[in-house]
């Protein structure tokens, strides 16, 4: 009940004045996961129905990431992918200290990603985990396109970089080739998401126990670049990648 509370007075400082944003920031504490995913999926609403608020981008906050601790106002750790399509700021309509946001092409996670998640999780203290898949994905197409012969061969680091995007691919072709190309490139992008979620679970002991605590809150979804929506994705899918992964951690 405390953090609903504050958190709908963080709320209302977004549409106060500048004075009156300073007084309610000065006895806001940081929401909760619950109140977190709430904030940035309102935000996110806001941004794709063009009704944004643009909160935090003024010299008040520029005042307050020059003097304050920046674990005391991350809400989430959001692993999205390097795309231009996929703004995180702007599509959540957040501002400066908001998330601690990382991009990586096909929002891949391998071992650098993991550790600025376990940053977020562990030092700022993130409460919310946010990974974002996306429609019209680069990483995904040219996999798709690589795994149709479409294309040439991928570039030596891009090969390494998109294996397992590539593998996904390929079954997808294999099992669903009767599918439009559009319905396959839906199917690479979720399955790349979850196989991310359960790699970063994988190789991030501290990670898997925090959710396995539920002192983080693990969230998915897929952005749509055409309506700036996100689509949320089960909570049940979620934690079946986490029951794998601590299977899987156990055998190691
Ligand atoms: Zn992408």
């Amino acid at each position: 009940m405390i953090d609903l509370n504050l958190a709908t007075l963080y709320l209302t400082a977004s549409n106060c004045a500048d004075t009156m944003v300073q007084k309610i920031e000065d006895v806001r504490m940081k929401p909760g996961p619950d109140d977190s995913l709430r904030i940035l999926k309102e935000g996110n609403l806001r941004f794709a129905s063009g009704n944004f608020r643009n909160p935090h981008r003024d010299t008040l906050r520029l005042a307050m990431a020059g003097s304050e601790e920046e674990s005391d106002h991350v809400l989430a750790t959001v692993l999205s992918c390097s795309d231009s399509l996929v703004p995180l700021e702007i599509l959540f309509d957040i501002g400066v200290m908001d998330v601690h946001a990382i991009r990586s092409f096909g929002n891949i996670c391998s071992a650098s990603e993991a550790a600025a998640v376990e940053y977020g999780v562990k030092v700022l203290k993130t409460p919310l985990l946010i990974l974002l898949g996306h429609t019209r994905c680069g990483a995904a197409r040219l996999s798709l396109n690589s795994a149709q012969g479409k294309s040439d061969p991928l570039d030596r680091n891009l090969s390494l970089h998109l294996k397992q995007l590539r593998n996904a691919a390929d079954k997808v072709v294999k099992d669903f080739s009767g599918l439009e190309e559009e319905q396959m490139l839906s199917m690479i992008i979720e399955a790349n998401l979850w196989r991310n979620l359960e790699e970063l679970l994988l190789i991030s002991p501290a990670v898997r126990e925090a959710a396995i605590s539920e002192s983080l809150k693990i969230a998915c979804g897929i952005y749509d670049v055409s309506s700036g929506r996100i689509d949320w994705l089960a909570s049940t899918s979620t934690d079946s990648a986490l029951q794998r992964a601590s299977k899987s951690s156990k055998r190691q």
